[in-house]
């Protein structure tokens, strides 16, 4: 048994027997940490409110090879962010940062660059006013994407190799990876100028001062969102949000 240290991004905290939490860590030098925090719930646990998601901490635990549970001994917190707890909208950002960490990086391994990523969009959601978070989360998504591999095809038409145009609606294709002519007929989902902007501007690691219509901001999402499942990410990282801010129509294929 190995003792750790390790800055951590706490993503998710559940109750284990009468006292004690499994916390999901998202550390930078092993990615998803699951880690027991024994009596974490009795009133005078040493780890007193440090496990709390969103929260930064300097987590030390022992850790075993192949145990899924590692055994977390102590919890310091760096930096908090009260703010995100203010109000459900921006907490909802927050998720889609958190949501996005869990599905990214499953396999045990370095995320320095991803974990940087992430506690730097989280520290834009809790200083930034409301109208710059989807902004904020933008910063993050196709950034976090290209860190762990993904980079959708934004610019050539993945069918004809033509370039798109940046004025120019598209449709996106996620089976294929990325964007396509609207002149290749059905299948896809239709990606205005707007929304493609969003992501190339995301992906050039220059969202956080975008104001993107909520339609181009829906699209935008919804496009990531069907990448991520043909990617094997399962579930939606948007969905809190999107209960809250709205997605786009289910289209037929
Ligand atoms: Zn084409």
């Amino acid at each position: 048994m190995a003792i750790e240290k390790d800055d951590a991004l706490i993503l998710d905290r559940r109750r284990l027997g009468e006292s004690s939490l499994i916390v999901t860590l998202f550390t930078a030098n092993r990615g998803i940490v699951r880690a027991v925090a024994k009596g974490a719930r009795r009133a005078r646990s040493r780890f007193g409110g440090t496990v709390e998601p969103t929260n930064l901490v300097y987590a030390v635990y022992y850790r075993k090879e192949n145990r899924d549970l590692q055994l977390l001994a102590q919890c310091d917190v760096v930096r908090s962010f009260p703010r995100l707890r203010e109000s459900l909208l921006r907490l909802a950002y927050a998720y889609a940062i958190i949501n996005c960490l869990i599905g990214l990086k499953r396999e045990e391994g370095p995320a320095g660059e991803l974990f940087r990523l992430a506690a730097e969009a989280l520290g834009r959601m809790e200083r930034c006013d409301a109208s710059l978070l989807e902004g904020a989360l933008w910063s993050f998504l196709l950034p976090a994407l290209d860190d762990a591999g993904f980079r959708p095809e934004l610019g050539r038409c993945l069918h004809c190799g033509r370039d798109v145009g940046a004025d120019a609606d598209a449709r996106f294709d996620a089976r294929a990876g990325g964007i396509v002519c609207l002149g290749h007929g059905g299948g896809g989902l239709t990606l205005s100028a707007g929304a493609r902007h969003l992501l190339e501007r995301s992906a050039a690691g220059d969202g956080e001062d975008i104001r993107p219509a909520l339609r181009e901001a829906a699209e935008g999402r919804e496009a990531l969102r069907r990448f991520l499942v043909e990617h094997g990410l399962g579930r939606s990282p948007f969905r809190p949000l999107e209960d809250l801010v709205g997605g786009v129509e289910e289209e037929t294929f």
